[in-house]
């Protein structure tokens, strides 16, 4: 299927690696030119470098924590006037509901809501004076059923999904679309992460780790960056104009519900 996209322009944050890496790959598969975001200069050099080899776009590599304002705002002098925007920052860290002080709190809602809020902020006037602009936010599967050592994470993406809810609604008009797509696990260094923990906790190894996660999938098995990086570009899409302000779940079942 023609996206419809080639010679737009993306900024895709925290895209070095993982999902964001998938959603970049993908874009680039259908023409778009990126800015690739990540803290670490090594892989982002690579990952931009393999983009520019495998699908001949222009991708600018933007060294920064996305979640640092100043950071965000040198970003944008790098590209004021993206087509697309692909919002994503690390997650924060497991615990229990007593672990967590005000700060671990600010942190994480800095972070996974208001970092992509910020860039929205920045970003949507002009997508609204062309007419035309597509925003996906990477939030979690736990937005749709919380994950109980992930509280940060459920309370934070919660914070965004409502904002996303009304202003996608408010933008919609000027054809500017914006949905957020939730992750079950996939197959990034971060669920390695969430693995290992689990492993050292319960005394098992890695791999049971991760055999015991897998089979609480329907699908039996981790999602892949490149499925998640499909549904990102047609998201990005001009096929997605009529979804407006959407929780699209990728995650082989693993949320029980009807709806
Ligand atoms: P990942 O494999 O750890 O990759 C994270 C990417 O983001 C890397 O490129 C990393 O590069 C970059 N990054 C992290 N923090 C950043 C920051 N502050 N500023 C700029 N770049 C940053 O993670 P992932 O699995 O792709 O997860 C992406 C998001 O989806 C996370 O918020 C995660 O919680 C959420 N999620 C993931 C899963 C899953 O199963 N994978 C499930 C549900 C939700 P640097 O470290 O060099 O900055």
């Amino acid at each position: 299927m023609d996206l419809g996209i080639s010679g737009k322009r993306a900024i895709v944050c925290a895209s070095s690696k993982g999902l964001g890496l998938g959603c970049a790959r993908a874009l680039a598969e259908a023409g778009v030119d990126l800015v690739m975001n990540a803290r670490g200069a090594d892989a982002l050099r690579a990952s931009a470098a393999d983009i520019r080899d495998s699908f001949g776009v222009d991708v600018v590599e933007f060294v920064g924590d996305i979640t640092d304002e100043g950071a965000r705002a040198e970003l944008l002098s790098t590209c004021a006037d993206p087509d697309i925007l692909v919002t994503n920052a690390g997650g924060p860290p497991p615990g229990l509901w007593s672990d967590w002080s005000r700060e671990d709190f600010l942190k994480a809602l800095d972070a996974n809501m208001l970092t992509p809020i910020a860039l929205m902020t920045a970003i949507l006037p002009q997508m609204i004076d062309k007419g035309w602009g597509r925003v996906v936010n990477i939030t979690s599967q736990s937005v749709k059923s919380p994950i109980p050592v992930l509280g940060l994470s459920n309370a934070a993406r919660a914070g965004l999904t409502g904002y996303v809810a009304g202003t996608a609604r408010q933008v919609a008009p000027q054809g500017v679309i914006i949905n957020n797509l939730l992750p079950g696990i996939h197959d990034t260094d971060r669920a390695d992460a969430l693995d290992k923990g689990v492993a050292a906790e319960k005394g098992i190894t890695q791999d049971q780790a991760r055999a015991n996660r897998a089979s609480t999938i329907p699908a039996r098995r981790y999602g892949t960056p490149a499925e998640f990086g499909a549904t990102c570009a047609f998201m990005c899409s001009q096929h997605a104009g009529f979804m407006v302000g959407q929780n699209i779940l990728l995650d082989g079942g693993a949320v029980n519900a009807t709806l």
